[in-house]
């Protein structure tokens, strides 16, 4: 990486944390657009898994992984073990206020300061031109903005768009977890939310629409629903009246897999 910027070649970086599918090759291809050299990361993180999470089961595929990084062009991956990336003696955090509190971080306590802290190490190791993050993780997506602001990291932050199933479960790593009877279940997270959104474009009120969704959420059979909330796509703060810049957010747990998804308004 050093001998590219020297030779002035403009760097992306896309980090993941493998197990890649569609929706990760979308961002490499995106990547690629932006920049002359694509490096991938895949690191599963454990400072962002809480206690009695999956991070001893999370999906780890990296000859796969490889495989469909270079079918896509990308010239390094990065692939660092938790030791070389947590030295004995490490002892640094980042916390991210306000951002950081609501949706995934009122349910995931530490998983955003998690987050943030790796997400520092690997803009600060790999220095690119650009890094590039899904809009499935769209709260992730605007910490990352926020903090990279915030402490002078010079990097530009470009979202990419959610990639889908054909019935419009958003593709995610933890998909694997489902049982095929979750499955069919698991693509009411994305209508109920698309309803909401719709809703709130036609004129409705943000919270009878939230309501509604996940009341559909329960009724179609997932264990708990952790948020449905309609924000602010900037601040993330609560919209509660109709006609004003939203964005639908929502999570839900279906046996032990956790599902996120947002649409905008
Ligand atoms: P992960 O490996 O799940 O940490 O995701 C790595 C990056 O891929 C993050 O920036 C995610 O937001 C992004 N990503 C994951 N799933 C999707 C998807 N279905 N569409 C677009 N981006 C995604």
């Amino acid at each position: 990486m050093t001998a590219w910027r020297r030779d002035g070649l403009s760097v992306a970086l896309v980090p993941t944390m493998g197990a890649l599918h569609e929706g990760h090759l979308t961002l490499m291809r995106l990547a690629r657009r932006e920049a002359d050299r694509v490096v991938a990361s895949i690191f599963v993180n454990p400072a962002q898994f809480g206690p009695g999470e999956d991070f001893e089961r999370y999906p780890r595929t990296e000859a796969a992984d490889v495989a469909k990084l270079a079918s896509a062009g990308v010239e390094a991956a990065f692939a660092p073990s938790p030791r070389e990336m947590y030295p004995e003696g490490f002892a640094t955090r980042v916390h991210i206020d306000r951002l950081g509190d609501v949706l995934c971080g009122a349910h995931r306590p530490g998983h955003f300061d998690g987050m943030a802290l790796i997400v520092v190490k690997l803009l600060l190791s790999a220095l690119p031109d650009v890094a590039i993050f899904g809009e499935k993780d769209y709260q992730q997506l605007q910490i990352i903005r926020r903090f990279t602001a915030d402490l002078n990291i010079p990097v530009r932050i470009l979202g990419g768009p959610i990639e889908r199933e054909a019935d419009g479960l958003a593709l995610s790593s933890r998909n694997r977890y489902l049982t095929p009877e979750q499955r069919r279940v698991a693509v009411t997270l994305p209508d109920a939310l698309r309803a909401a959104r719709d809703a709130v474009r036609a004129g409705g009120d943000p919270a009878a629409a939230s309501a509604k969704a996940r009341d559909a959420i329960l009724a179609a059979g997932f264990d708990s629903v952790d948020y449905v909330e309609i924000r602010d796509p900037a601040t993330l703060d609560l919209v509660t009246a109709p006609g004003r810049p939203a964005r639908v957010f929502g999570a839900a747990r279906l046996g032990g897999t956790r599902l996120i998804d947002n649409w905008a308004v």
